[in-house]
């Protein structure tokens, strides 16, 4: 129990660390205005939804990074990291774009295989 909160005290500190790190979204991409993510979880082989929800993200603060944590609390070493994917997407221009991620982290001792799809919706100045 104490080696598994070590763990992820260390992930939540690795992702803060990250986060401060990374740069902002608005230096980046100086011409992004607003982003708003739908974010949709199923489970691997299933085709419906379990989880949807919408992220607005702050474009004057946000870090430049987009990680999502994976929807299932068993899973571990878990998440998704959308952050090129997304970058990609919104140096191009596009005010909408879909992105899929599969998880890789493992519950019991098989892969967690959830799937997360994003769909983002940006403007421009
Ligand atoms: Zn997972």
């Amino acid at each position: 129990m104490t080696r598994r909160m070590t763990d992820a005290s260390l992930r939540f500190n690795e992702r803060r660390r990250r986060e401060d790190e990374a740069p902002r979204l608005h230096e980046r991409l100086p011409a992004l205005a607003t982003l708003r993510l739908e974010v949709e979880e199923r489970r691997s082989g299933s085709v419906s939804t379990e989880t949807k929800h919408v992220r607005l993200v702050v474009v004057d603060s946000a870090p430049a990074l987009f990680v999502l944590p994976c929807g299932d609390s068993s899973c571990r070493d878990g998440g998704h990291d959308l952050t090129d994917g997304v970058l990609r997407s919104l140096a191009a221009g596009k005010t909408r774009f879909e992105l899929e991620d599969g998880c890789l982290g493992n519950v019991g001792s098989s892969t967690c295989g959830r799937v997360l799809r994003v769909v983002g919706l940006a403007t421009y100045h």
